[in-house]
């Protein structure tokens, strides 16, 4: 059998097909520009040879549903999925779950109703993710859809780390709470971090780290998540590419009162502007790095503010889980770069995290690795993040075939 994972945004959808005896991703692609004059469509398989092939068309897509019927027609064409039958699942990210979902779900009317009910939670992400999923039960009325939520490796946070210290009916009426997002992500690297460490999941503490354009930290206790930094949006937390992350709230006040700017306006500024990219004008880590290194000095700082921001938080959640098995980087920057990986943990031998540079900055190393020094108590791990599988493995548990 196979697995389609579709993540559907608002005017893009993204997939990935994954043959479930194996797990081998057998095509993936793109649909962009959904409703704009030129739309695109790039779609990327696995040929009969075994060979990798691409390709990259434009053509007009005005709607999810023939963005969906495109990549279903790509898949028929390539030989990639001969017919519809052999989809078991189609599994769908979705940003946020609010509170309602602590696991993968199949879709029902109740289900898409309670998606909807947190649009007001993620505007930019929820309308999108529902397009997706409406169009995808309706082309393919026999495969069930199922969902599966950024935010519900959160969910067994407690009380003490999700709520704001803010008047009591802005949650219980607004649902103004801390929710964490990249949960798959976090999940799935906690999953392969258990077994590089040989134990079982549910007896290792862990703090995962997923820095990509988007970045958020997790604690993790017996492999349940305690804490992450991420909170009633994905703005909170860690420096990002173009989110500031934690910032004092007055900030915005003083925005609004002394420069008198809007909401919108705050809105794009924090989440647009900020961040790597407002601190030194680019948000590639890579491009950083090679200004850094030239002495380009807002360069240094953006890099300075990101790692003092990252150990904060490996400090924090050290407090909280007491005894740490492994530090995790996971996510373009925390695959790739060693330079942060190794500033990230510099200084913090005393806490049992030391690195090895040869290892850390090995560079034909890729996949799943060990960073640390032997004599060090906690082992610093790099894994490789693989949402798509995840969603898709979750997709197929859902539906009772794994
Ligand atoms: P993601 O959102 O997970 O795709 O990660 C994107 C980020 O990873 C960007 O900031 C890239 O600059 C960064 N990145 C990718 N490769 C490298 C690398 N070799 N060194 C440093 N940063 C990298």
């Amino acid at each position: 059998m196979k697995v389609l994972v579709l993540n559907s945004g608002s005017s893009s959808i993204k997939y990935q097909l994954f043959r479930s005896e194996d797990w081998v991703s057998i095509a993936n692609g793109l649909v962009a520009r959904i409703g704009e004059p030129e739309g695109e469509l790039r779609h990327a398989w696995l040929a009969a040879d075994g060979k990798e092939a691409s390709s990259r068309e434009s053509c007009p897509i005005p709607t999810h549903a023939e963005g969906i019927d495109n990549i279903v027609a790509c898949l028929r064409d390539t030989g990639s999925l001969a017919d519809v039958s052999e989809l078991a699942a189609i599994g769908h990210r979705v940003v946020h779950g609010g509170s309602h979902f602590k696991e993968p779900v199949i879709v029902d009317d109740a289900v898409v109703e309670a998606i909807r009910d947190v649009i007001p939670l993620a505007p930019l992400h929820n309308p999108g993710h529902l397009s997706g999923i409406e169009v995808a039960r309706r082309l393919f009325p026999r495969v069930p859809s199922v969902v599966v939520f950024d935010t519900a490796f959160h969910q067994t946070m407690a009380p003490t780390a999700y709520r704001y210290a803010i008047p009591e009916y802005l949650y219980t009426e607004h649902r103004i709470r801390r929710y964490g997002f990249h949960g798959t992500s976090h999940y799935y690297v906690a999953k392969r971090a258990a077994a590089v460490l040989g134990k079982p999941l549910n007896t290792c503490n862990l703090i995962s780290l997923h820095l990509g354009n988007g970045a958020s930290a997790t604690a993790i206790r017996v492999g349940k998540c305690i804490d992450t930094s991420m909170g009633l949006t994905p703005l909170e937390g860690l420096v990002m590419g173009t989110r500031c992350g934690d910032i004092d709230p007055a900030v915005l006040i003083y925005l609004s009162k002394n420069l008198g700017l809007s909401t919108e306006q705050i809105d794009r500024l924090l989440n647009r502007e900020s961040g790597l990219l407002g601190m030194c004008g680019v948000n590639d880590m890579r491009e950083i790095d090679r200004l850094a290194a030239q002495g380009h000095e807002r360069a240094e700082l953006a890099i300075g503010v990101t790692v003092h921001r990252l150990k904060k938080y490996i400090g924090a959640y050290y407090a909280e889980l007491g005894k740490v098995d492994a530090v995790v980087f996971t996510g373009g920057i925390g695959e790739n770069s060693a330079k942060i990986r190794a500033l990230a943990c510099q200084g913090l031998d005393r806490l049992g995290i030391i690195m090895d540079d040869e290892a850390n900055s090995a560079t034909d190393s890729r996949g799943e690795r060990c960073v640390s020094a032997p004599e060090g108590a906690v082992k610093v791990l790099v894994i490789p993040t693989n949402e798509e599988l995840e969603i898709a493995q979750q997709a197929m548990t859902a539906v009772g075939l794994q």
